[in-house]
Formats: structure tokens, sequence, C-alpha cells
């Protein structure tokens, strides 16, 4: 056998064995075998790197690592679904439904999985693309990390379509979830709050190594393609599960609506003895004929439901109050409870929101009280059981003072929160602030990360964000748990920020109600901070899409003494607070209210090139054709459906070098 049929018989072996374990849940070697065969194919691909294969089993540890997401249009949308919460409600869209289809209705029941849902891509058995379901047209491209996830089948098995999409749920299971917080926990940092949250952020993150640390699971339950020579839903269920798909096989085929009502009260009850949270069941007609009839409302598929379990709750006793200060000083109050299970999590602290809830519920100390687990990261408080209410116990008297400072609190007309005015002294919010200054889309200062904000706060080093850029490394090395090295990069890493466009120094300023977004906006309108200080609220607001609450928000941010101040002092340190010379010089009107699409490979500048020119010249950027793309830049190796679709819609298509001149 040559080196690389053996290369090839290792990866085979082991993507076998992965199927086995991950999939199946039945392996058939022991970890250590499993270990030492992955070393050996990771030993003879480094050694023949001509061997190369991006879906080889050596990968799933991860490690590439993906700054900006790439949006993708999903080529089929992915909906959502209708909700019903009763026997009446079932039977009335089997009503409706059997008014548009002919024939005997059949359904699939499957379980709702409660995660973050994924479409993926596969082109002659091999995956190509994950896509997160984003707004259900388009979605973040994150294969990347999907790769680490064991049982995503990177090469199929079987007799698979030759391009298909398939959908399903990326999961916590709830064993793997404890473990990750025990971990946190032993090493002092926050647990996080629910399965669910954590996965579809896992999804998101940058180092994809640290994806595959996290013991996901992806469930699939639809395929979506054309010509993939399937009729029935049960049976793509049980096609996938062929190809190397883990299908979860609770699923069943029913004949009416009584019999999903027994499928539904039998998971409703046991459906905490299943290892991954589900917060409901689906159903489905399962004729896929029928299904085509039927179609989609503007929102979800006509022939689909969900049933959603009820939402869980729990009584408990209610501690204490506790109230927290933000960056913008918004106090929220938080209860403070006696530990309880509730939908298979421990739950400690619910939100209480702001005063009027804690009034309107009259929710006391050492009361007895409901709490519910709906869709939220954090529970909430429904109720007090007032049977149970200590005779001598009092309303709660709302704080009105800084539970940080002692500042008297106000609250404005019309708003929910209290807020606590000391924007210069209240440690909190200075402390957010600066958090919010360095973090990762605002000014993404490598080497510097919240908890040393803090130290640096309190030990009195810095007290707003321009401080940063006086700190001198003697200053820093005797903090606590901070190495030399560390301190080389938090300084180097605080010089770097200097070279952040002026957009993301807007957004790090931290004005309220200007994000990332209103951000760009702003900088693209007024190109610099000088040209929005001096803007009136009327200007403002005849800015696209500013509206008057963006508006008063930037004059009252602008209209602060200190803030005038800290501006005048980053500009001196360098900060970008103007859109650069070089940009500017760059940006003109010429494509102004022309769409293009990109697509292709090209030859003289960079797909990203071209679209930074594209908008820099005035025109827009769009991922799909439609009636209105202006313009196609084709490079070579267009893709076969974007030229059919061009053609169909009678778009012109032009080349690099005719955009070029266009632009000259
Ligand atoms: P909702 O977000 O409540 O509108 O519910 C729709 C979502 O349920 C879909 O986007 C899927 O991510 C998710 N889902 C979970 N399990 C299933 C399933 N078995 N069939 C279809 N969708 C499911
Ligand atoms: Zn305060």
């Amino acid at each position: 056998m040559n080196i690389e049929q053996q290369i090839n018989q290792l990866r085979e072996e082991l993507r076998q064995h992965n199927y086995n374990y991950y999939v199946l849940d039945a392996a058939v070697i022991s970890d250590y075998e499993f270990d030492m065969k992955l070393k050996t194919l990771q030993e003879l691909e480094k050694k023949h790197p001509e061997f190369y294969d991006p879906n080889s089993p050596t990968l799933r540890v991860g490690g590439e690592v993906t700054k900006n997401f790439e949006t993708v249009v999903h080529e089929h949308r992915m909906y959502s679904l209708d909700n019903s919460y009763s026997r009446e409600d079932l039977l009335d869209w089997e009503k409706r439904i059997k008014k548009l289809v002919d024939g005997e209705i059949n359904y699939t029941c499957e379980l709702k999985y409660d995660g973050a849902s994924i479409s993926l891509t596969y082109e002659e058995g091999v995956l190509v693309r994950a896509v997160t379901r984003g707004d259900g047209i388009q979605g973040d491209n994150v294969t990347t990390n999907v790769k680490t996830i064991n049982s995503v089948p990177l090469k199929l098995k079987g007799d698979f379509p030759s391009k298909f999409d398939i959908r399903g749920e990326i999961v916590l299971p709830y064993e793997g979830f404890a473990k990750m917080n025990q971990e946190r926990i032993e090493a002092g940092e926050e647990p996080y709050a629910n399965p669910r949250n954590t996965a579809s952020g896992s999804l998101k993150l940058q180092d994809s190594s640290e994806t595959a640390k996290r013991p996901l699971e992806c469930l699939l339950y639809n395929i979506t393609g054309d010509k993939i020579g399937i009729t029935s839903q049960i049976e793509s269920l049980e096609k996938a599960r062929a190809w190397g798909f883990k299908v979860p096989s609770e699923s069943k085929l029913v004949h009416s609506i009584d019999e999903v009502l027994s499928f539904v009260n039998y998971w409703d009850e046991h459906r905490h003895d299943l290892p991954y949270e589900t917060d409901g069941i689906v159903i489905k007609v399962n004729d896929l004929q029928q299904q085509e009839e039927l179609g989609f409302t503007a929102k979800a598929p006509r022939w689909a439901m969900a049933y959603k379990f009820k939402a869980e709750q729990a009584s408990t006793i209610l501690q204490e109050i506790t109230y927290q200060v933000g960056r913008t000083g918004a106090i929220t109050p938080v209860a403070n409870l006696d530990p309880v299970l509730l939908a298979g999590t421990t739950v400690k602290r619910a939100s209480l929101h702001n005063a009027d809830q804690i009034e309107k519920l009259d929710i006391r100390v050492g009361d007895t009280v409901f709490v519910e687990k709906g869709g939220e990261i954090i529970p909430k408080i429904i109720g007090v059981d007032f049977q149970k209410r200590n005779q001598n116990s009092k309303p709660t008297l709302y704080i009105t003072e800084c539970p940080e400072c002692n500042t008297p609190l106000i609250r404005k007309e019309g708003e929910a929160q209290h807020y606590c005015s000391n924007y210069k002294g209240c440690t909190p919010q200075i402390v957010g602030r600066i958090q919010h200054y360095i973090s990762r889309k605002a000014m993404d200062i490598e080497g510097l990360g919240g908890e040393t904000v803090t130290l640096l706060v309190n030990e009195g080093l810095i007290t707003n964000y321009a401080d940063l850029y006086e700190l001198r490394k003697e200053q820093v090395v005797p903090l606590e748990r901070m190495a030399d090295k560390s301190a080389d990069n938090l300084i180097n890493g605080i010089q770097k920020s200097k070279e952040i466009p002026f957009e993301r120094v807007l957004f790090a300023l931290g004005i309220r109600y200007v994000g990332e977004t209103v951000a760009k906006k702003l900088a693209k309108h007024y190109k610099s901070i000088q040209a929005i200080i001096e803007a009136t609220e009327e200007d403002l607001v005849n800015v696209d899409e500013i509206g008057i609450k963006i508006a008063q928000s930037v004059r009252e941010f602008f209209s602060v003494d200190e803030n005038k101040e800290l501006i005048g002092k980053l500009l001196g340190y360098g900060v970008q607070l103007e859109i650069s010379a070089e940009k500017l010089a760059n940006q003109t009107d010429t494509l102004q209210g022309q769409t293009f699409v990109v697509s292709g490979v090209f030859e003289r500048v960079s797909r990203n090139e071209l679209k930074k020119l594209i908008e820099d010249n005035g025109g827009k950027v769009s991922s799909s054709i439609s009636s209105k793309t202006s313009f196609i830049v084709a490079g070579a190796n267009m893709g076969p459906s974007k030229l059919e679709k061009a053609n169909k819609l009678e778009i012109s298509i032009i080349s690099e070098d005719e955009f070029l001149s266009k632009i000259k």
C-alpha cells in the first residue's frame, strides 16, 4: 500500500469510528485506540501535505479563525413555524389543509429540538457550506465552526443526491453543558445561562478550535433540493439517517390528529428523559406532493405546525432583591432565589425588569414566587403565592439611590428604568464604558479584557477610555496576574487601536442608541467627528434612517463637556476621528443608485477589493440576483445558476475590466 492509500484508508476508518461514536452512540474501539489512529494520520498528513483534504477527520479539532462571518443568501428560504397550543388549534389546522389538498393526510410527529437552526449544503457527498438561519433569507457562513461538530458528516455514505441542503438544529446536550459550566466555575468564570444560547453562540466563535471543544450535536430534520427522489417526510428522515446524519429516532408517522395528541402528551411528560432540550413537537404533512400543493405563507409552511410544550414553572423563595448598574447608568433589579430546578437547570436568579414590574406583582422579600422559563435566557417571576405570604411582610421599596455610588436615582418621563446620573463618578458606569470601548466590535483591543479594565479602574490608573493611551508598562506590570509579556501585549494592543477606522471609533464612544449600523451611517454621512459635533438635531434627523431618538442622544452626548474633552484627547493621541484621507480620496458617487452582484474569480482585484470599490464609489453590493440588480460583475467560473437567473431577468453582465473602466 502506498502512502496515499494508507492515508485514505485511515481517514475512512476514522470516519467510520466517528460515525459509530457520535451518530450511533455505539463505539467499537476504545478512545485510546481512536486517538492513536488519529495521531498516526496526523503525522502522515504532516509529512505529506500533497494529500491534503479539507474533510479529513484530523481537521475536526478546528484551528481556523474567522474574523467576520460572510453573509450568505439561502438558496431555499428558512421558514419559521406556526404555533398551536390545543387540540382545537390542531383540528382547525387540519380543516384548513383539507380544503387545499385531496386525499388522506398522514403526519409525521417530530420533537422540536431547542438549539440553533442550521442549513448544511452537500455537493457530491461533501459538506460545502453551513449557514445559520439568520433572518431566514440570509444567514452567516459558519462552515469552519460546524465542521468541528463530530456528528456532522463531512463525507456522506450510500446513495445520496448530488446536491441538496439539509436542515437541522445544533444543540448542546445537558450533560456536556453541565460539564462546560463546571469547568467555567472552577476557572472562576461566569457559568453560561442555558444550552440553547450557548449552542448558538458557539457557532459564532472566531476561533474554530474553541467551537471544537464544545460538545455540540447536530440533529437533522429536513432535506431540501431539486430532484432528490424522495416522496415523504418520514422517508427523508430515513434517507438522511442512511447517508450518515444524526436523525433522532423518536419521530413517528401517524394517521390522525388524535394520534398526534398522544405523541404530544407522551413527550410532554417524558421530555426530560431526553439528553437535550426540546420545546415542543413539530407536526408535518407526510406526503411531499401534498406539502408542495400547500406551500408557504409569508412566514411559515402551511404543511407544518409546532405544538409548544407549556412553559415550565416552579415555585421558590425570594431571598433578596439586588440592583445592577449598567454602562449607561440604567438600574436592573435582580431576584435572588433559593435555588430551584426548572426545565433541567438550576435557577438562582430571575430578572425583575424594573420598579413597575415589582409593584405590579407586589413582590416582597421572603415571598414564595412562581418562576417560569420560556425561551428567554434568564427566567422570569410571573407571580407571588399570596397564601404563603408572611403576615408581617412589607411592600418592597424601590431603591432611591445608586447602590454603587449613592447618587439619587432619576427616572425620565416615559421610561421604565431608573438611572444613576453620576456619569463621571459611578464605578460600574466607568468600567462599563471602557469595557464597551475595547470590545471586539468596537476598538477590539488585543491583550486587554473586561476584568483587566476593572482592575485598572479600581487601581485608579484610568477613569475613562482616553486614559488608556497614557498607560505605561511599569504601571501595568504590578497588576494581579499580569506577566511582563502580557503587559507588552496590552500596551501594543492599545497603540494599535489608533488604526481602527472612524466608524468603529464612533461606535466605541458608547453614545446611547448609536450601535454598529448607526455609527456606520453617521460616519459615512458626516465623515468626521467635528461635523457630527456641529450637526443640529434637525441635520441629524435628515440623515437616512436616523430618527429623533438617536438624534437627541447624539446631541446630548456632545453637549457634555467631559465628552468633548475626551474627544479632544483621543484626537491628540491620534485615534481615527475622521474618515481617512486615503479612503476619502477614493470615494465617489459614480455608482450612486446602482446595485451590483459579484460572481466568480477575478484577476486584477480580489473579490473583497471589488466589493469595496463598489461601495466606495457609492454603489450597493448585493449577494443575490433580483430585478433590482443593475449589473453583475462576472469573473471566471461564474456559477451556472447565477448565469441562468441573470439571463432570465435580462441583467447585464460585465467583466472585471469593464467595471474598472466605469469607475476610472
Ligand atoms: P420558531 O423559531 O419557534 O418559529 O420555530 C421554528 C424553528 O424550529 C425552526 O427554525 C427550527 O430551527 C426549529 N426546529 C426544531 N426542531 C424542528 C423539527 N423537527 N422540524 C422543523 N423545525 C424544527
Ligand atoms: Zn451610581
